[in-house]
Formats: C-alpha cells, sequence, structure tokens
C-alpha cells in the first residue's frame, strides 16, 4: 500500500524526544534515558491535535505503520511492511477453562519475519536507523531481539551485529546466523552484557538498535495497543497480559492506550496492564508485591530467556503504569510456565514459547482470584513461538512412542491410542 500518499494527512511531523514523566531535559548523560528516573525516553509527535486515525483508511496499510502519524517516522517506510497486524483471536476453548467469556489472544507468535514482538521494536528503530543513512546496526538480545535484527537489517540492506549472553537457544542463534548476522556471544547474563554494550554505544558510532535508537525502538511496541482496540471494533479492553523483561512493551502498551483514548478513537477507560514475569527473575513483580516504586535488580534463574532480564530498563515506567491503571504483576514459576504452554497448545493450537506460556499463567491467577471478572475483555500478548526454544520441556519428547517400521507393532501403537 501507498504509505508515501498518506503523508498528504501527515504534514510536517514534528518530533521530540522527551520522558513521559519529567518531560524534555536539558541535558541527558545517557542520550537515550531520561537524566531524573532512567525510563526511556520517547520519540514522539509533539502534539496529537489533530490526528484522526479515521482518515484515509483505505490507503493505511495493514502493519505497524499504519497509524504512522502516532510512530516516530518521517517520509517513506523502508523495512518492516509485513511486520505488525497479528491475529487478535478469540480463544473460547481457553476461556471456558479458566471462567473468562471474553478471553482474546494477540497472537506476536505469529509476527514477521521472526516470529515475535521484538520485530515490531526491531523494525521501527530500523527505520530511524535508515532514516539517518545507517550501514550498519548493532543490538544486545536475550534471543528474540537478535533475530528479528538479523532478519530485518539483512532484507534492508544493511550489516547487523548480535550481542548475546551464553545459553541462548540454539534455533535463536542459528536464525540470526541465517541471515549473516556477525553473532557475538559473550560469557554471562544478560545484564552483565548489556552493561558491556551500554558502553560500546556510548563510546563507538555503531548504533545500538535497543540502546541508542532505544527510544525509536520502544515506540514500536504501541502498535500492539493499536492494533487490539481496532480489532475489538475501537474498543478498550478491561485487562492486559504483557510478558515483561525491560518493560519496553509494557509501558508502551499502556501508552498505547492511552493515546488511542486521547485522539478518541477508543471508546472505555484505558486497561489495567499486568505484567507476567518468571519467578526466577521478577524483579517488577518483586517490587509490585512489596509496594516499592523502584525494582532492585536479580540474577535471572529461569527456562523463560527471552524474558531474563534481571535489571529492567523501564522498571520504574512499568511499576507507575501498573499503579495508575490499576494492574499488577506477578512472577510465575518455571512449572506453572510449562502448563501454560501446553495448556494453549491443547486448547487453541498454539505453540508458545516460555513468556507466552507466563502469560497464560498470569490470565489463570487474574480469574482464579477474581481480578479479571467473568465478563471482562482480557488480552494475553502471545509474544513469541515455541518453535524457537524447544527445550524449554525437553520432558514432553519423553512420550514419543517409538518402535520398528513395521505394521503389527504400528497398529497396535495407533489403535492403544485412539
Ligand atoms: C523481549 C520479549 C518480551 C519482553 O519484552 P520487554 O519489552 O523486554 O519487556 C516478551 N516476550 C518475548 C517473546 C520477548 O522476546
Ligand atoms: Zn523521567
Amino acid at each position: 500500500m501507498a504509505t508515501e500518499n498518506r503523508l498528504a494527512y501527515t504534514p510536517e511531523k514534528k518530533l521530540s524526544l522527551r520522558c513521559h514523566y519529567h518531560g524534555v531535559a536539558e541535558r541527558n548523560e545517557i542520550p537515550w534515558a531520561c537524566p531524573k528516573c532512567g525510563s526511556t525516553l520517547r520519540a514522539v509527535p509533539e502534539s496529537l491535535d489533530g490526528v484522526n486515525l479515521s482518515a484515509g483508511s483505505a490507503d493505511r496499510p495493514f502493519n505497524l505503520f499504519r497509524f504512522d502519524e502516532l510512530l516516530p517516522v518521517r517520509g517513506d517506510v523502508m523495512v518492516g511492511k509485513h511486520t505488525g497486524w497479528t491475529p487478535l483471536m478469540r480463544a473460547e476453548k481457553l476461556g471456558a477453562r479458566l471462567g473468562l467469556g471474553r478471553l482474546y489472544l494477540k497472537l506476536d507468535c505469529y509476527n514477521w519475519p521472526t516470529y515475535s514482538y521484538k520485530d515490531r521494536v526491531v523494525a521501527s528503530a530500523l527505520q530511524r536507523a535508515l532514516e539517518t543513512g545507517a550501514d550498519t546496526v548493532a543490538c544486545v538480545s536475550t534471543g528474540n531481539v537478535g533475530n528479528s535484527v538479523a532478519a530485518l537489517a539483512a532484507a534492508a540492506g544493511i550489516k547487523a551485529v548480535i550481542f548475546y549472553p551464553a545459553g541462548i537457544e540454539p534455533a535463536k542463534n542459528l536464525m540470526s546466523l541465517a541471515h549473516g548476522a556477525c553473532v557475538i556471544q559473550l560469557d554471562g547474563t544478560f545484564d552483565d552484557v548489556n552493561k558491556v554494550c551500554r558502553r560500546l554505544a556510548l563510546e563507538t558510532d555503531v548504533p545500538f538498535v535497543n540502546l541508542t535508537l532505544r527510544p525509536y525502538y520502544a515506540e514500536g511496541a504501541k502498535t500492539v495497543a493499536y492494533e487490539v482496540v481496532e480489532q475489538l471494533g475501537w474498543v478498550q479492553p478491561e485487562h492486559v497480559v504483557v510478558p515483561t523483561a525491560g518493560a519496553a512493551l509494557l509501558t508502551r502498551v499502556a501508552y498505547g492506550f492511552e493515546e488511542m483514548a486521547k485522539v478518541g478513537s477508543a471508546t472505555g477507560p484505558v486497561p489495567r496492564i499486568h505484567a507476567a514475569q518468571a519467578r526466577g527473575c521478577a524483579p517488577i513483580a518483586n517490587a509490585f508485591a512489596a509496594r516499592e516504586l523502584v525494582h532492585r535488580p536479580v540474577v535471572p534463574d529461569t527456562l523463560a530467556k527471552s524474558i531474563a532480564i534481571g535489571n529492567p530498563s523501564d522498571g520504574a515506567a512499568a511499576l507507575e503504569v501498573i499503579a495508575e491503571t490499576g494492574g499488577s504483576a506477578l512472577g510465575v514459576p518455571d512449572e506453572e510456565i510449562l502448563e501454560g504452554i501446553r495448556l494453549l497448545a491443547v486448547t487453541e493450537g498454539i505453540f508458545t514459547e516460555p513468556a507466552g506460556g507466563a502469560a497464560i499463567a498470569m490470565t489463570r491467577h487474574l480469574a482464579r482470584t477474581g481480578v479479571a471478572r467473568p465478563d471482562d475483555i482480557v488480552v494475553a500478548v502471545i509474544s513469541g513461538s515455541g518453535l524457537k526454544t524447544q527445550q524449554a520441556d525437553d520432558a514432553e519428547t519423553a512420550s514419543i512412542i517409538r518402535g520398528p517400521a513395521e505394521f503389527e507393532s504400528a497398529r497396535s501403537a495407533l489403535l492403544d491410542n485412539v
């Protein structure tokens, strides 16, 4: 679809870089973070006045740049034209199991091109990188960011360098290498590697997608909220459950719902936002339980690698969003994450990774504790695919029935199991 045409009604967009809570700072030591609270700055239009999302509907592309007047995009979209606009599915069978009559799943496990929500944020950051003429990008990743950077940079014709901590799932390594990215694996946790990369981002000229470009990266996650509202028929849901690590997704989803309300495109109050974390890496859930406004860093110990960030960049902002929307946060034990993965697969035919399993487990918790009522609209974000994290559940393969390629034994294997 011709995004170019739509510039006709998004003229002279002025972007500003500012903290959601403290506005524009005079001097930032870390160019991408607020000097007062450390939150990632927001690259947002200076004003939402006159924004009319129903204008030009016929020309609007079905991708994450659908409402580009709300995004840090200037000029033609150069990357991610197939990213975003993932299905919002009504999950009747899973809902019936959990006692929720209006449960929906936002299926970013089917995002393009690498099957996770990270395709949105990386496309948003790469759009900025390309607008500024970059020919190389780097990133620091727990797995999925690296995959998105590798694939989208390849498609855009620029070089990618990916820093991973040791212990990344083999499929995630493979997917990055397949696209010709340079993969650098450092011993230590994500937080150790992130610390090194922060310094690299400050002291070299290579733009790091989720450090240097983090304000542009993070805003891409708002599109989950825009799509949910539109897919529900321009209605705000009551509850949204978000798997949470660095908290770009959680905070931007909340800001996205707020923006939809501000421009008058959604009926109902903004939803309550709930953070699903792994108990073995739950700095935000721990702070929420202790009623603290600032998280304390932890050392991750969980099979949910994609959300194993012990010191989240946007921890303080996440706690603010949770408090403001009347949401909550929970650290889900690994066994319940695996149960969540299985429950989703056997009820709805969707295979998610541990982050999505955590979202299902938390949704069950909200239903059980009565926080989500049976007729509330609840949206769980299924943020990544299970195909990249197969060893997360080795126990499953123990149930495979094995035998010779021979008729009689195959017949009993069949008939014993129907
Ligand atoms: C990165 C990631 C998250 C969490 O995103 P943050 O913005 O870091 O909180 C959730 N799910 C999956 C599959 C991810 O890869
Ligand atoms: Zn701030």
